[in-house]
């Protein structure tokens, strides 16, 4: 579903991708990790354009992402849920109308727009927040109207950067479950930036570790945890163990 070939993005003298290549198969979920600054949400961002690469393939199905215009790139957009470390919720809708708010612009009837949204937030547990504002709400049920907001849009693909690393860590788990069950119980494929390793030991198909740009080892969470084979997979092992 997703292949990334060859990516380059410097930032001036910073190579902060450096010739990675990734594949995510459909309905996989693959989590993504290595040391805070190794362009891990660079990456995860050129994937819908939010950050322009400077060189490489984005192979969406069989769509090269890098080759679209904007318009063509809108349409790929509303296929690939994002969801990020910050809500971005607005403050004065209700929690329903932050999910509707992008059906609605994209031109659905207010009425379905409803419909989805209202089911999109039942799938992620806030049947009874339907009408609370994010004030109302805490980190973690935020989170979870974030993840409804992209959800709605029934995305073939789903882009999670750090999505539980501004929650307080009681507020953690809840998301996760969440993420856990899109895993599993959904056809949906996942590619995941976290620095969870409970998720990524137990609910990844795949990880893959980066370091300085570079994938530097990916496989199977027993194989990359258990047997590593890069010194960054030594660290998370001695991190589990
Ligand atoms: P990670 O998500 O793995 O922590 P990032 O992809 O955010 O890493 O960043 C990779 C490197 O690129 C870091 O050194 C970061 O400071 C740098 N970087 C990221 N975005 C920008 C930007 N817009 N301008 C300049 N440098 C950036
Ligand atoms: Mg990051």
């Amino acid at each position: 579903m997703l292949r990334i070939e060859n990516l380059h993005k410097q930032f001036g003298d910073l190579a902060a991708v450096d010739g990675l290549n990734l594949q995510v198969g459909r309905g996989e979920t693959v989590v993504m990790m290595g040391p805070s600054g190794c362009g891990k949400s660079t990456t995860i961002r050129t994937v819908n354009r939010l950050v322009e690469p400077d060189r490489g393939r984005i192979m969406f199905g069989d769509i090269d992402i890098t080759k679209l215009n904007a318009d063509e790139l809108m349409a790929v957009r509303k296929k690939i849920g994002f969801v990020f470390q910050q809500f971005n919720l607005i403050h004065r809708l209700t929690a329903l109308e932050n999910v509707m708010l992008g059906l609605v612009m994209d031109g659905m009837p207010r009425e379905i727009a409803r419909a989805k949204a209202g089911a999109a937030l039942i799938k992620v547990g806030l049947d009874k927040h339907f009408q609370h504002k994010p004030g109302e709400m805490s980190g973690g049920q935020q989170q979870r109207v974030g993840i409804a907001r992209a959800l709605a849009f029934e995305p073939e693909l789903m882009l999670w950067d750090e999505p539980t690393a501004s929650l307080d860590p009681i507020l953690v788990r809840e998301v996760l479950v969440v993420m856990e069950e899109l895993a599993k119980y959904r056809a949906s494929t996942m590619l995941v930036v976290t620095h969870e390793l409970s998720f990524a030991l137990h609910v990844a198909d795949r990880i893959v570790l980066m370091n300085k740009g570079r994938v530097v080892e990916e496989g199977v969470p027993t194989q990359v945890f258990v047997k590593p084979q890069s010194s960054i997979g030594e660290q998370y092992k001695e991190l589990i163990e």
